[in-house]
C-alpha cells in the first residue's frame, strides 16, 4: 500500500494527498507533519519504513469540507486518492486514484464559496515582448464564467488582475516574473511552459469546445489569447478529472471596453471593501447590494469592477432601470420571486462536475418552477418594453421539457445526500419500486420477528438492533438472561448489562435485507446519476438563463436603490462634463451620524478641468472628491446616482492618489509610494480620465512638497488635460487660478463661532484662507499647552510676510532667511565672538582684567 501511495505522491508532488482508507482519508509523512497543525488534528504513527514509524495524521471522511476547506485557505493543494474498488474483491492493496485535485482557484462547493464573490482562476500568457502582447485568461469554475483578454501592457494586466483577485493565478514555469507581479507572488502556481504554447493552447480548446475554430470565441487571431485560455483548461482538466460541460462558452474582453481601475483607486475608492477593516459591508458594492440572488450579487461585482465604456450600452441599462422604478407593484413581486431562486450557476456546475447532491437537481427543479412567475412580472409585451429586459426574458423561457423531467423523476423532497435513500420518485421506475418495496417488507419482517422471539423466549426485554460490526443481533439483558434458548442462540459479544446474540433465521432475513438495500440504493444513484447527465445536457441554455435572472436581479436592484435612496438617472454622454447637482457619498451617506450635506461640482474639461480645493481638515475634501468619483463610476455601470441631478460625460479610467501608506514590507517609505503613484497617474491619465489626488507632496519638507504639488498640477492642466479634483493644504497653490485658464479654486466651507469652528461641509468657490489646523488639533485633544504655543508660532511665521512662489523654481526672497531664523541655530554671542579672537599670551594683568571687564558686558 505505501507503494501505492509514493506512486500517486510522486504524480503530485506540491500536492497533499488524502489517502482514502476506508471512513478515513489518511495524510503520510511530510503531507501528515504539514497538516496536522494547520488542521488541529493529531499526529500519529503507523507501521515502519526503513525502521522509522510512519508520520500519519487523518480526517473522517463526513467531515472532510471542513478541513478541505481549511487547507485551501492557507494556499495549500490537495489530491483527493479514492478507494475505485470495494476492499478484497482484488489480490493485494485496494485500487485507488486520484479523482480530483482540490485547489483555491477551482473550488465548486458552497460550502468551500463565498456565495457573493466570484473565484477566479486566472492564467497568465506573458507575451514574448515582440509581436505576442501578454494575456490574461480567468475562470470561475464554480459558475463556468470564462473570459480572456490580451493587454497592451503591464499597466493594463495589473490593473485586470486586480479586477480578477484570482485565488489561484497560472504562470509559465520558466518565465521570471515582473517585479509587478510580486503582489501575486502568494498566489502562483507554476506549469509547464509548454501547456501556455498558443498552438497547444489552440488544441486544447478545439477539442474541449469540439469546434473546427477559435474564430467564434474571439481569439482566432490572437495566439495570446489561445495560450492563456488553452492553458486554463488543461489545468482544469488534470484537477478535476471530468469532462468539465458547464464551460460552454468563451468571451474575449477587450481593455477599451470598460473602465480602467488600478488597485491603488479599487481600495481608495472603497469599491469593494472599506480601506480600514476590509468589510464588504461598508464599500460601495455593499451598499449597491440589494440584489436578491447570489447570482445577481456577484454579477453586480463583476459590472462595478469594470463599468462600461459604451454611452449605448449604460442607456439601455437606464431604460431597464426606469422600467422597474415606474412599476413598484411589479418589482416588488418579482424581488419576492427572485428570492426564492436557488443558485442556479453553481448547481449546474455541480452537476457538470458530477457533483450534484440530490437538493442540487431539486433546487433546479424549483428554480425552473419559478421562471414563468419572473417572466410574467416582467411585463414584456406591455407598451414601452425595454428592449434590454426583452432580450434577458426571452431566455427565461423554453425548458418545459426538463422541468418535466425533473418532476417525474426526483422525489417531492430528497434528501441531502444520494446515500439517504428516497430520492427518486416512487412509481418512476418499476424495478426500483419492487427493490424497495423488498427493502421495506424487510425491515416488517424484523418487527415481526423481534415480537415472535419475544413470545416464544418470554424475555419482555428483547430487542433486535443493528451493530456495524456485527450487523442484526438480539440483545438481552442480564436480569433474563437464563431465559435464553441455548440451542437456537448463538453468542456474539458480551457487555456490562446484556449479551448479543444471533440466531439463523435473523441473518438469512438480515442478508436479504441488505441485499435489497444495497440494491436500493445502487439502483437510485444509477438513476440520479442518469438524471444529472441529462441535465447536463441543458447546461448550456441553463446558463443563460441563469445570466438573464442575474442581470434582472441587479437591475430591479438598481431601481429598488434609486427608489428607497432617492437617487437620480444621470445623464452620460460623449462629452466631458461632470455636472453632478446636490450630490452625496453613497457609503458616507448611509452610515454617517450627522445628516449627510450635498454639494455640487461643476468640471467641464475646458474652463473648468481642475478643481482646487482648500479647506481644514475634517472640512469633507476627500468625501467630496471620492463622492465625485463613486457617482461618475455608478452612471458607468447604468446605475442611477445619489444626486438631484447629474451629467457624466464618459470616463476612461479613474486615478486616485489619497492618504498615506507606508509600505514597509516592500520598504517603500511613504513618499516614495506617494510619489510612485503620482508617476503612475501622470504617465497614464488621458483628458477622458478622472483624477482625484489628496494632498500630493506631504511626505516631505515645505517647500520640496510644495514645488512638486505645483508641479504636477501643471502637468494635469498642460499635459494629461485630465479632469481633476485636487485637495491640498498648500495655500499657495490656489494663486494657479489666476495663471492657468481652467485651474478653478473651491474651498469646503467652515463658520468661526467664538474661537470655535463649525464644518459646514459645503463647497463653495474660492479659496480657504486659513487652514484651522490648530482648532482640529484642539478637537483632537492635544494639550492646551501645545495648541497654545502653536497660536504663538503661527502668528510668528503670519507676521514674517511669507509670499508664494510667483512660478515654479523662483522662491521668494524672503524664505531662505525666514527659514533661517526659525530652524538654525541662533547666531553666536558677541562675548564669544571676542573671547574666541583673542590671545590670552598677548595680555598684559591690566589688559586682563579690563578684557573681563568688557566681555561681562557683552553677555
Ligand atoms: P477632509 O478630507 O477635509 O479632512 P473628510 O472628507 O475626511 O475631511 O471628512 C471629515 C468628516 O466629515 C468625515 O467624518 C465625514 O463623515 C464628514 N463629512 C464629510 N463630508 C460631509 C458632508 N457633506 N456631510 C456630512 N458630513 C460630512
Amino acid at each position: 500500500m505505501m507503494q501505492q501511495y509514493w506512486r500517486v505522491k510522486a504524480d503530485h508532488p506540491d500536492t497533499l494527498i488524502f489517502f482514502r482508507m476506508g471512513d478515513f482519508y489518511e495524510l503520510f509523512y511530510q503531507d501528515a507533519e504539514t497538516a496536522a497543525p494547520v488542521l488541529e488534528i493529531a499526529l500519529t504513527t503507523r507501521g515502519k519504513s526503513a525502521d522509522k514509524p510512519i508520520p500519519m495524521a487523518g480526517v473522517p471522511v463526513h467531515a472532510m469540507q471542513s478541513y478541505l476547506l481549511k487547507l485551501v485557505q492557507s494556499g495549500f493543494k490537495v489530491a483527493i486518492c479514492e478507494q475505485m474498488e470495494p476492499p478484497g474483491q482484488s489480490k493485494g492493496p485496494v485500487k485507488r486514484e486520484v479523482v480530483r485535485t482540490v485547489t483555491p482557484g477551482t473550488l465548486t462547493e458552497d460550502t468551500l464559496l463565498s456565495a457573493k464573490a466570484h473565484n477566479y482562476l486566472a492564467a497568465l500568457f506573458p507575451g514574448d515582448g515582440k509581436k505576442k502582447p501578454p494575456a490574461i485568461a480567468s475562470l470561475d469554475l464554480s459558475t463556468g464564467l470564462f473570459e480572456v483578454m490580451a493587454l497592451a501592457d503591464w499597466d493594463q494586466a495589473a490593473a485586470e488582475l486586480s479586477r480578477l483577485q484570482p485565488a489561484e493565478l497560472l504562470v509559465p514555469e520558466g518565465w521570471p516574473p515582473p517585479p509587478q507581479m510580486d503582489v501575486w507572488a502568494k498566489r502562483i502556481t507554476r506549469r509547464a511552459d509548454l501547456l501556455f504554447t498558443p498552438k497547444h493552447g489552440a488544441a486544447t480548446l478545439l477539442e474541449h469546445f469540439h469546434a473546427g475554430s477559435l474564430d467564434g470565441y474571439g481569439i482566432g487571431d490572437s495566439p495570446s489569447c489561445q495560450g492563456a485560455a488553452g492553458a486554463m483548461i488543461s489545468y482544469c482538466q488534470e484537477t478535476q478529472r471530468e469532462a468539465l460541460g458547464h464551460i460552454v462558452a468563451l468571451t474575449r474582453l477587450h481593455p477599451g471596453e470598460g473602465m480602467l481601475l488600478d488597485d491603488a483607486c479599487r481600495r481608495n475608492l472603497e469599491i469593494n471593501a472599506s480601506l480600514s477593516d476590509g468589510k464588504r459591508d461598508v464599500s460601495l458594492l455593499g451598499v449597491m447590494d440589494q440584489c436578491r440572488t447570489a447570482m445577481g450579487s456577484r454579477l453586480l461585482a463583476v459590472w462595478l469592477n469594470r463599468p462600461l465604456q459604451d454611452v449605448q450600452a449604460i442607456r439601455v441599462r437606464q431604460a431597464a432601470v426606469t422600467w422597474f422604478l415606474e412599476r413598484v407593484d411589479a418589482r416588488e413581486a418579482l424581488r419576492a420571486a427572485l428570492r426564492q431562486m436557488h443558485d442556479l450557476e453553481r448547481l449546474l456546475s455541480r452537476v457538470a462536475l458530477k457533483r450534484a447532491a440530490p437538493r442540487d437537481l431539486s433546487g433546479l427543479r424549483a428554480a425552473l418552477h419559478l421562471l414563468p412567475e419572473i417572466h410574467r412580472q416582467l411585463g414584456a409585451g406591455l407598451e414601452g418594453f425595454p428592449s434590454l429586459l426583452d432580450v434577458l426574458s426571452s431566455h427565461l423561457t423554453g425548458h418545459e421539457e426538463l422541468r418535466a423531467l425533473l418532476t417525474k423523476t426526483l422525489a417531492e423532497e430528497p434528501p441531502a445526500q444520494l446515500k439517504d435513500g428516497g430520492v427518486i420518485r416512487a412509481g418512476f421506475d418499476p424495478d426500483l419500486d419492487e427493490t424497495r418495496q423488498m427493502a421495506h417488507s424487510g425491515r416488517d419482517y424484523l418487527a415481526q420477528l423481534e415480537t415472535r422471539e419475544r413470545e416464544a423466549t418470554g424475555i419482555s426485554s428483547l430487542k433486535i438492533k443493528f451493530h456495524r460490526t456485527f450487523g442484526y443481533t438480539i440483545e438481552v439483558t442480564n436480569a433474563q438472561l437464563d431465559k435464553v434458548p441455548a440451542e437456537r442462540y448463538i453468542q456474539k459479544q458480551t457487555m456490562a448489562n446484556a449479551v448479543r446474540y444471533v440466531t439463523m433465521e435473523l441473518k438469512e432475513t438480515e442478508e436479504r435485507l441488505l441485499n435489497a438495500q444495497e440494491r436500493l440504493l445502487a439502483l437510485e444513484a444509477e438513476l440520479f446519476a442518469q438524471l444529472a447527465e441529462q441535465t447536463a445536457q441543458h447546461a448550456a441554455a441553463l446558463q443563460k438563463t441563469a445570466a438573464a435572472v442575474a442581470a434582472i436581479d441587479v437591475l430591479a436592484c438598481f431601481a429598488d436603490s434609486a427608489d428607497r435612496f432617492d437617487y437620480c438617472r444621470p445623464l452620460v454622454d460623449d462629452e466631458l462634463i461632470i455636472d453632478i447637482r446636490s450630490g452625496r457619498h453613497p457609503v458616507v451617506e448611509r452610515f454617517a451620524e450627522q445628516t449627510f450635506v450635498p454639494n455640487d461640482i461643476l468640471l467641464n474639461g475646458d474652463d473648468q478641468r481642475i478643481a482646487l480645493i482648500t479647506g481644514p481638515n475634517m472640512a469633507g475634501k476627500s468625501t467630496l472628491m471620492r463622492q465625485v468619483a463613486l457617482i461618475a463610476l455608478m452612471a458607468h455601470v447604468g446605475a442611477f446616482v445619489p444626486a438631484t441631478e447629474a451629467r457624466i460625460g464618459l470616463v476612461d479610467r479613474i486615478f486616485t492618489r489619497v492618504g498615506a501608506s507606508d509600505d514597509l514590507a516592500g520598504g517603500r517609505s511613504t513618499f516614495m509610494v506617494e510619489m510612485t503613484e503620482t508617476a503612475h497617474i501622470l504617465n497614464h491619465a488621458t483628458p477622458r480620465s478622472l483624477v482625484i489626488l489628496d494632498e500630493i507632496g506631504r511626505g516631505t519638507s515645505t517647500y520640496d512638497g510644495l514645488s512638486i504639488a505645483w508641479a504636477v498640477v501643471e502637468h494635469l492642466h498642460g499635459k494629461s488635460r485630465a479632469r481633476a479634483l485636487f485637495a491640498t493644504h498648500y495655500h499657495e497653490l490656489t494663486q494657479l487660478e489666476r495663471l492657468k485658464p481652467g485651474i478653478v479654486n473651491h474651498t469646503v466651507q467652515v463658520k468661526e463661532w467664538r474661537d470655535e469652528i463649525l464644518f459646514l461641509h459645503t463647497i463653495a468657490r474660492g479659496a480657504a484662507d486659513r487652514s484651522y489646523g490648530i482648532h482640529v488639533a484642539r478637537l483632537a485633544g492635544l494639550p492646551k499647552s501645545v495648541t497654545e504655543r502653536a497660536k504663538q508660532v503661527l502668528e510668528d511665521l503670519e507676521s514674517a510676510d511669507l509670499r508664494a512662489p510667483v512660478e515654479p523654481g523662483h522662491k521668494s526672497a524672503a524664505e531662505p532667511e525666514y527659514q533661517l531664523t526659525l530652524f538654525a541655530e541662533p547666531p553666536p554671542s558677541p562675548a564669544l565672538t571676542e573671547l574666541n579672537a583673542l590671545n590670552p599670551d598677548d595680555l598684559s594683568p591690566k589688559q586682563a582684567l579690563e578684557t573681563l571687564y568688557r566681555l561681562k558686558e557683552l553677555l
